[in-house]
């Protein structure tokens, strides 16, 4: 099946699940498009899809020059970890960097973001699972690096929401564990700080979408159903 076909097939069942749990339009599709190429990106979005993840900002930043100059209109988020050294291009393209997983990250976040007057809106990563290997690793550095938005330390980021990758298992338990700590995470941490809108879950892959909206996941991260099989991992 042609990645249209594969979209079209997603979007049902996040449909029909996000509908049996009353979530209806509630659950957005980040398409996960590493690994593959520009003209792949473009079959999706001549079918309306306009916002993308991707790992690498190299890799991103190559493909999406070649995008928007034929979709403006397409987004970019980045999901992958991110070297203090690639922050100056991830801010350049993406509208949102889902992988904030420490503070230094924003220090660096806001003075790129300063340099060309943009605002950028961000999800902190949070390791709710056993085998990910990056992420918040507690919640008290993610309300230190909170406490630092409230004292008007970034203010061109605009903090959203947060981001989780489910250990990789069979184990349904494990996986639904791991959602259920992020939608906790962040009912704390909104308790803690009302004047954000920390609203985005964004939980849930080609493996574990139907699990995470049922937990409430507001963002699926969907690669592999979409565009097929990578050649790595
Ligand atoms: C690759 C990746 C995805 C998509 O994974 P699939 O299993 O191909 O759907 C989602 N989130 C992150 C952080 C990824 O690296």
């Amino acid at each position: 099946m042609g990645v249209q076909e594969n979209l079209a097939e997603v979007k049902s069942k996040i449909d029909s699940i996000s509908k049996k749990c009353g979530r209806e339009g509630q659950v957005q599709l980040v398409a996960v498009s590493k690994f593959h190429p520009a003209s792949s990106v473009l079959e999706a979005t001549a079918a309306g899809q306009i916002l993308f993840g991707e790992n690498r900002v190299q890799e991103a930043s190559e493909k999406f020059c070649e995008v928007l100059e034929k979709f403006p209109a397409a987004r970019l988020h980045i999901i992958g970890h991110l070297q203090r050294n690639k922050v100056k291009e991830a801010v350049r393209i993406a509208s949102c960097i889902q992988s904030v997983d420490r503070i230094e990250l924003l220090d660096e976040i806001e003075k790129r973001c300063a340099e060309i007057g943009k605002d950028i809106e961000i999800l902190f990563e949070y390791h709710t699972g056993e085998e990910s290997k990056s992420g918040f690793e507690s919640e008290d550095g993610i309300r230190a690096a909170l406490k630092n938005f409230s004292l008007g330390k970034y203010p061109h980021i605009i903090p959203c929401g947060f981001m989780t990758m489910a250990p990789f298992t069979e184990d349904e338990s494990a996986i639904r564990a791991s959602f259920k700590k992020l939608r906790e995470l962040r009912a704390s941490l909104q308790g803690g700080f009302p004047q954000f809108n920390l609203r985005e879950l964004s939980m849930g892959m080609s493996g574990d979408f139907e699990i995470a909206i049922e937990e409430g996941s507001t963002m699926v991260r969907i690669g592999t159903a979409i565009f097929g099989a990578r050649s790595e991992r």
